[in-house]
């Protein structure tokens, strides 16, 4: 479903939306005068049309960039189609694991692959076969992090993924419960293609608030679901990327410049 931010017929950004766009990251300034951000794209392993687009923007701004990659997902031969864009991105690009297949376990409830109803067996056995994937296609490119499919898992599964070797778990910020000392947490603020409010007005006004608040922390967390995303949507991203760009002040990273 696309977000009523994006449900309309213009094909430019209205001034309102620039005017309060400028307003949040100037709002955001006055509290943090060096801000950091970072991308992360969820959904990642298979190829598409909104994928290759929205790649590019980042390239095309020399714009780092997380990405979650659904282990299952990624084949071998979808790597290597990849290559020319992995080669061209270097250093700009974080590869990292969202989740083993991004398949609901919970029978009731919100949608989680490892909640509380998984085995710590089952976890264990998912999030290893995962890693061993992702490793021996990414080779050295891979980054031992999590992103949680749903932006949610279990205390056991944060546990396994200290014990065997991961640095960090990305969320929503304000999850619950706390990762375990020594798995760090890299919070997104900022939900771009996934927002739930019926009216585009509250939806941008949310948005921009996100943004602020987000500034105000040691780096503000950027969201995007490219499966999600319309022309409408393509647009406001690529004037967010571009903006956020010729800002002096503002640094946009990686996990791997948090770990
Ligand atoms: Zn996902």
């Amino acid at each position: 479903m696309i977000s009523s931010i994006y449900q309309s017929s213009n094909t430019v950004l209205t001034p309102r939306v620039k005017q309060s766009f400028a307003a949040c990251i100037e709002d955001g300034l006055a509290l943090n005068d060096s801000p950091k951000f970072f991308f992360r794209a969820d959904d990642i392993g298979a190829p598409s049309k909104n994928y290759s687009r929205m790649t590019a923007l980042f390239l095309t701004y020399e714009i780092p960039l997380c990405l979650a990659v659904v282990p299952t997902w990624l084949t071998r031969k979808r790597w290597e189609a990849m290559d020319d864009f992995v080669k061209k991105g270097q250093d700009l690009f974080c590869w990292h694991m969202h989740g083993y297949r991004h398949m609901n376990y919970e029978v009731q409830g919100k949608n989680q692959e490892f909640g509380s109803i998984r085995s710590t067996t089952a976890v264990l056995n998912d999030i290893s076969r995962g890693r061993e994937r992702l490793q021996s296609i990414l080779g050295e490119k891979f980054t031992p992090i999590f992103t949680p499919p749903w932006n949610r898992c279990s205390i056991e599964t944060m546990q396994v993924l200290k014990e065997i070797g991961f640095k960090g778990i990305s969320r929503s910020y304000g999850s619950m419960p706390n990762p375990p000392d020594g798995l760090e947490e890299f919070p997104v603020h900022v939900d771009l293609h996934t927002r739930k409010e019926k009216i585009s007005e509250q939806g941008w006004q949310q948005l921009f608030k996100e943004i602020t608040k987000g500034m105000q922390f040691s780096a503000c967390g950027i969201m995007i679901h490219h499966m999600r995303m319309n022309e409408q949507a393509f647009i406001f991203f690529e004037y967010l990327l571009e903006r956020l760009a010729v800002h002096k002040q503002i640094q946009i990273i990686t996990f791997n410049d948090l770990i």
